[in-house]
């Protein structure tokens, strides 16, 4: 199975070749979020545990030498963090395709663990995840699988922050059940520091409508102060797939 995807683009990272740490046939996830593009989780999984070889990985990474390309992105069928061997593999994309800023995109499920924010520390742009103003809303929107309470959550996207000197961006998907709480969400935005807020809506087919322009443009005034970008504002450039399949599985439409 195909560990690399991509490139594609992205209306966050630009050109972004996507790594897949887990790569499961179907999605691996320690959420099961209302809006998610993948469909239900199939493996639900709140431990950390070793999918892909780093061996395996670079041998993949070969075939996509010659891209020009903005940002390597690990993301996929799955949480990235679930993978145990973070390190490892982002040791093998270094060594490889050299050059390149790396960025993950995280739930943020696992961040209360000292381990994951280490990992997290290698690289270059972290986006995580925060959809919720308080538990009730986390248990219906993300519906976790993790033990971990939501204030322990942002408590682990708080200590990342403080250790973290490069860029933090809090991803925040609005949907008609949090479309209420985006002043709660700011707040939450403003304690936890982030370099940047990414204001999201789900486009891609799934079960939730998403929000119109207009609801996203008045939530945004609400993240007054904050460098906020939207998903239906944000610059998305041409680019294309190398294997259009392997994209499409983690994708299914490229554009977002
Ligand atoms: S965290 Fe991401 S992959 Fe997991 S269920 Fe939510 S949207 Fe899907």
């Amino acid at each position: 199975m195909s560990l690399v995807y991509g490139p594609v683009p992205s209306w966050r990272l630009g050109r972004s070749l996507g790594i897949d740490p887990v790569s499961t046939r179907y999605k691996t996830c320690s959420f099961d979020c209302i809006y998610c593009q993948l469909g239900r989780t199939r493996h639900p999984l709140a431990e950390r545990k070793v999918f892909v070889s780093p061996q395996a990985l670079k041998s993949q990474l070969e075939g996509f030498r010659d891209l020009q390309i903005d940002y390597i992105t690990f993301s996929g069928m799955a949480e990235p963090t679930l993978a145990a061997n973070l390190q490892q593999l982002t040791a093998a994309v270094k060594e490889t395709l050299r050059g390149w800023p790396l960025a993950i995109l995280t739930n943020s499920s696992l961040m209360p663990s000292p381990g994951v924010r280490r990992d997290l520390a290698l690289f270059d742009v972290v986006v995580a995840k925060v959809d919720a103003p308080n538990q009730e809303l986390f248990a219906q929107i993300n519906r976790p699988f993790v033990n971990y309470l939501f204030h322990e959550i942002l408590e682990g996207v708080r200590c990342f922050r403080e250790e973290f000197a490069s860029k933090l961006a809090l991803q925040m998907m609005f949907v008609e059940a949090n479309r209420g709480s985006a002043t709660e969400m700011a707040e939450i935005a403003r304690r936890l520091r982030p370099d940047e807020v990414q204001l999201n809506t789900p486009l891609r087919p799934c079960p939730m409508p998403p929000l119109s322009p207009t609801q996203i443009d008045q939530i945004e005034e609400t993240f007054e102060g904050l460098n906020v970008i939207n998903v239906y504002t944000g610059e998305r450039p041409e680019v294309a797939p190398v294997d259009v399949a392997e994209t499409r599985r983690r994708r299914p439409e490229q554009e977002g």
